[in-house]
């Protein structure tokens, strides 16, 4: 077979840890040999990431936005102990949230349902999809420690030089301090983002915040969500069948659990992050959910929802057999060759990539699976693969569909 040919390169983004190793053998047993693949290769890898003072995230951040489609293996977000193991410069910020702020958008992340794997909760029948807002709040915080005696004030200071001051606390202990902001356009575009994908999907669309408790932040979040619905959506959704509605984010929880699934549910940032774990990891397991960054300009920027599985990565290290779950990186590649299919009208990237992740899915079903999966799988004829041979046994499967 000769191989697919690619137009406009997708902008890899490779990691840390498990998932480089992963990175790596998708890439040669189910990539190359197939797709002549045209990339524009960035390691945010993190010793890169601190060779280069971070500067590497925001390159491969700017190529995405120049491209249009970039894919992201997991990184590690330096800790104190990141930075003590890998004797960094700097405790750098999350490259997720970097990436975030330079695009901005929506990330939308849903489980991937596989025949003999169940929910753990039985009532959940269809996927919950999650949308994330990707821009602001916790992830673009400043924050200090504070000693004792020390006021800290809120200041906005506007175009004029006028200020306005509130204090926050005034400390008889040590303690913290944080400021995080949000836009009004970027809350609008993330609502936007959430309003068309629900009709482009025909599901139901859920938003909570906790405006109860933060009177403007939180709530401002749910004005521009009910303005934009009222002005631009209402007619749409009703014709369309679908609904849109708000609650505090305590009874979205609440639902959520006792409901059957099949709708999108729009979260703030922090909330997002959470949440998806949680839907994920009820669902079956973290590496069973894809996760796409959809900006408003239209880029597109794909990755698997799980960290870099360092547990596995040690046992790797020292030689031990490992049993990965390659699914969700595996999808964030298939998910990116997809996307640059149809922007460059390649139909056969697009086919491709919808094989491979029949032939993934196919070997689940099969019975193949990976040591997460295998606890889960009510399969009769399951048996565990190692992270390799698992990838071998999808290729396997997809050479006759090509
Ligand atoms: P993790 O997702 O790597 O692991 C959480 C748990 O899920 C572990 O028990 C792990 O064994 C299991 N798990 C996750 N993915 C799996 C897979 N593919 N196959 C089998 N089991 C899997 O998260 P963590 O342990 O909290 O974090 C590890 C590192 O990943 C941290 O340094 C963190 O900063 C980073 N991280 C990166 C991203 C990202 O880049 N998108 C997201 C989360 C965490």
């Amino acid at each position: 077979m000769d191989k697919i040919q690619m137009k406009t390169p997708l902008v890899e983004m490779d990691g840390d840890e498990m998932t480089r190793i992963l990175w790596k053998m998708i890439k040669e047993i189910l990539l190359e040999p197939y797709v002549d693949l045209k990339t524009e290769y960035y390691d945010l890898g993190l010793k890169h990431r601190d060779e280069t003072a971070d500067k590497v995230t925001v390159e491969a951040a700017q190529a995405t936005k120049k491209y249009g489609v970039g894919v992201k293996c997991a990184t590690i977000t330096p800790n104190a102990a990141r930075v003590k193991e890998y004797n960094l410069h700097q405790m750098w910020k999350s490259p997720n949230g970097t990436i975030r702020a330079i695009l901005d958008g929506t990330v939308f992340r849903a489980p991937i349902l596989v025949k003999g794997v169940t929910p753990f909760l039985p009532s959940w029948k269809k996927p919950i999809t999650i949308a994330r807002h990707a821009y602001g709040d916790l992830y673009k915080n400043v924050e200090m420690t504070v000693l004792a005696g020390a006021k800290a004030e809120l200041v906005v200071t506007d175009k004029d030089g006028r200020e306005t001051r509130q204090t926050i606390h005034t400390f008889d202990g040590a303690g913290i301090v944080q400021g995080q902001h949000n836009l009004d356009a970027s809350i609008a575009s993330f609502a936007h983002a959430c309003f068309d994908y629900a009709l482009t999907t025909k599901q139901d669309l859920w938003f909570s915040s906790k405006d109860t408790i933060s009177k403007k932040y939180d709530h401002r979040f749910k004005d521009i969500f009910q303005e934009i619905f009222e002005t631009e959506y209402q007619e749409k959704f009703k014709n369309a069948g679908i609904t849109y509605f708000y609650t505090l984010i305590d009874d979205a929880v609440a639902r959520v659990i006792r409901s059957e699934g099949g709708y999108i549910w729009a979260c703030k940032n922090y909330d997002g992050d959470v949440m998806s774990d949680m839907v994920a990891t009820a669902f079956g397991s973290l590496a069973m959910m894809t996760s796409v960054l959809v900006s408003p300009a239209g880029v597109y920027e794909y990755e698997a929802a799980h960290g870099t599985v360092q547990r596995h990565y040690y046992k790797y290290l020292k030689g031990e057999p490992t049993s990965t779950n390659s699914i969700a990186t595996l999808f964030a590649w298939s998910g990116a060759l997809k996307k640059r299919g149809e922007l460059d009208a390649l139909p056969r990237l697009q086919a491709f990539g919808e094989k491979l992740e029949k032939a993934a899915l196919q070997t689940i079903a099969d019975g193949v699976m990976t040591g997460d999966l295998y606890q889960l799988s009510s399969l009769p004829t399951k048996r565990k693969a190692d992270t390799e041979t698992f990838l071998k046994e999808i290729a396997a499967r997809l050479e006759p569909l090509l």
